[in-house]
Formats: structure tokens, sequence, C-alpha cells
């Protein structure tokens, strides 16, 4: 009984995330359409109109994309779940392997990801290679292509495997409060990768060579001394052999913070905008919203964890999902995937709440910078940002409310603009 009730809510939320995000997609095209004529006034003597076009039509087609592979994901997530296909794939497996152990459930989570990664690996491909080539983004080789994600996978597969093994085993043998064992070993984890990405994984992906411009660093190191910030490692990341979208960001932490630029932003920023950008990003540190967002995510993987403790105890939320549970045998790999899956489609709703409070940060740097640097100067570093990445200027605001991490450029610039 209440497994029909589960699935019933589980249909009720799936239909009610994709009926809402059906309607933000077609509200933001029908308003990105509706100013693709004109650039904004307070743009105009920045943005020729042929970019601001460009930025209209990349935006509606980013946006249709974006429906179609909602649609593909749900009916993948339906298949899974209702129509039985991770009830087929764990059936197949007991047969294959002798009893449903730590084998079975290693390969079970294996094999979905597998799957999974073999459904989405066209949709990337037709994200790069048509959708971003044909408005001149894509710098990718198809070799190049290929080859992330071969290595995504075997990366995956070697952090990934050992982490799920020692979680399984928590579950299997730690006891009622296996999920707060659980918690300290994902946070560990969590806290080691911030280390390890910047320095270990990310240099497999990309050359991430020291800055070499002598009076670029000196103007660097001037800023940092300012604004009362030690850090070794400024590095020049080659971007533009993937994209030619530009970006700078701030890794690590501790004796391992490094600021990294990509080499497409370098190229078409001056050396007062590079520093009114970094200013910006050394503003999330000063200001402590990295702490703060990494102490937001661990309040919410206990919650969620300690959520997953009591479900995976519950018959109602393996049938609900159109799982047989295994009466003699672990299901523990199966909760995982079950919970992974149908997270998503509960938590949707509360999407606006993560891009409120991260707007508000992206406000909080943006005044930290024009404290710190000329406020001018960052508005023509975003201004150029905004061209080169074809970002709209007039999202839809209900639109942007609920997904973008960024304010709209006209709220940013406008804020800026009265700081100074
Ligand atoms: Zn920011």
């Amino acid at each position: 009984m209440y497994s029909l009730t589960f699935s019933v809510l589980f249909v009720g939320f799936l239909l009610l995330t994709l009926l809402v995000r059906f309607w933000l997609s077609s509200r933001h095209i029908r308003h990105v359409l509706a100013h693709r004529s004109a650039v904004p006034a307070e743009f105009a003597e920045k943005i020729p109109l042929a970019a601001h076009q460009k930025a209209a039509d990349y935006t509606v087609a980013r946006t249709k994309f974006g429906i179609l592979t909602l649609l593909v994901n749900s009916a993948v997530l339906v298949g899974f779940t209702l129509l039985g296909g991770l009830q087929l794939l764990s059936s197949l497996l007991l047969q294959w392997l002798d009893g449903p152990g730590m084998v079975y459930q290693l390969c079970l989570i294996g094999a979905f990801a597998v799957i999974s990664g073999l459904i989405d690996l066209p949709f990337d491909y037709y994200r790069q290679f048509v959708l971003e080539a044909r408005f001149g983004f894509n710098k990718m080789t198809r070799g190049l292509f290929f080859a992330d994600a071969l290595k995504t996978g075997l990366i995956g597969a070697a952090i990934g495997l050992p982490l799920l093994w020692v979680t399984l085993t928590l579950m299997d043998k730690a006891g009622k409060l296996w999920w707060f064992y659980a918690w300290l070993v994902w946070s560990g984890f969590q806290l080691l990768m911030l280390v390890l990405y910047p320095t270990v994984i990310a240099p497999l992906f990309n050359k991430f060579t020291p800055l070499d411009d002598d009076s670029l660093r000196a103007r660097i190191e001037g800023l940092m001394s300012r604004v009362g910030f030690a850090s070794k490692g400024l590095f020049v990341m080659d971007g533009s052999k993937r994209s030619a979208h530009g970006n700078a960001y701030f890794s690590g932490f501790g004796a391992a913070k490094r600021i990294v630029f990509f080499d497409t932003l370098l190229a078409r920023l001056a050396p007062h905008e590079i520093e009114a950008v970094l200013a910006h990003e050394l503003g999330h540190f000063k200001l402590k919203h990295i702490a703060k967002r990494i102490a937001v995510m661990f309040a919410i993987s206990l919650a969620f964890l300690a959520l997953l403790g009591y479900l995976k105890d519950q018959a109602w939320f393996y049938t609900g999902l159109g799982v047989n549970p295994l009466l003699f045998g672990s299901n523990d790999a199966m909760a995982l995937i079950l919970f992974m899956l149908a997270l998503p489609i509960f938590t949707f709703l509360l999407s606006p709440l993560s891009s409120l409070s991260s707007r508000k940060h992206e406000f909080e740097a943006d005044a930290f910078a024009a404290q710190y640097t000329n406020a001018q100067d960052l508005v023509s570093a975003l201004v150029k940002l905004y061209e080169d990445n074809a970002s709209t200027l007039t999202p839809d605001p209900l639109h942007s409310a609920f997904y973008d991490s960024h304010p709209p450029a006209s709220l940013r610039i406008g804020k800026l603009h009265a700081t100074h």
C-alpha cells in the first residue's frame, strides 16, 4: 500500500518538475526572442546588435536542446525505475554472478553508471560538435572528445569504486548509525578532493603553466597584498584546446590554493580588467563564501544520508520505484542508485534557494572588487565576457531566479555603477 502511495508521489513530483521546467524554458525563449531586435539601452554603446542577436540565438538553441535532454532523461528515469530497468539489470547480474555479495553490488552500480554514461554520450557529442560548433565555440577535436570521455570514466572508476566499497561495507557492517560514519568518510573525501583536484586530476585534462607575463604578475601580486591574500600559485590553463569560452577560477585551500586563468580570458581582457575579475574571485575567498558553501554542502549531505539510512530499510522505497528488494542478500547498492535517481525529483522546486544564496555572494564579491579595484574595469570586463560567451542580456526573470548562479548582467552592472 505504501509502495503505491510512493509511486504516485514520485510520478506526481516528476510531472510537476517537468511541467515547471517546460514552463520556465518556454518563458525564457519567448522573453529572449521578444528582446532580440534591440540591444538593451544600458548596453547600446558597448555591445553591437549582431552580438546581441547571436547571444539570443545561442540561448534559444541551448534552451531548446535542454528541453530535449530533459524529455530523454525523464524517460530514462522512468525506464530504470517504474518500467523495471533496474530490476532487470539486477536479475541479469544475479544470474551471471554467484550470489548477491559485494561483487554483485559493485557490478550493479558500475553497470548502471556505464549505461547512463553511454546514453548521455550522444547528447554531449551533439552539444559540442553541433550546437557549440554552430556558434563558433567548439575548439575540440573528436579524438579529444572521446579521450576525455574515456579518461573521465577511468578516473571515476579508480576513485569511485574504492569509495563505494567503503560505503557499502559501512552500510552492511556499521549498524544503525552507518550513515553517520559514511558521512564522515564522504566529508573527508570531499576535503581531500579540494586538494587533489587542482593538483592531480585537472592536470590530466589540461596544461597548467605558471603565469609568465611579468607586468601582469606584478599587478596581480600588488592586488593580492592589498587584499591580504597569500598564494604562490598563479596559473594559465589551456582552455582554448576545448572551447572559446573564457573564465578564471580559484581552487584548493591552505597551501594548495591556486588561481587559474583560462588562456582565452587572458587573450581577451586588458590587464586592469583581469585585475578586476581576479579581485571578484578573491572576494569570494575573503568573504568566506567558499567555506560557507562547503559547510552548507556538508550539512545537507548529512541530512540526506540520514534520510537514506531510514529509506534503505523500507520495503516501499524499493517496490514504489519498481524494484523487488532481495529477501536474502543486500539491497544497499540498489538503495544508493534509487536514492540518487529519485532525490532530484523531490528537491527540484527548492533550487531557487541555492540560486538565491549564490547570487547574494556574487553581489558581495562584485562590491569587494569595486572596493579594491576600479568598478568600471569590472564593468568593462563583464561586458566583454558576456559578449564573448554569447550570454543573453535579457533572460526571463523567473527562469533566471530558478537556474542562474549569477545575477543577470544588467543588475550586476547597475549595482557596480551605483557604487561608483
Ligand atoms: Zn563570482
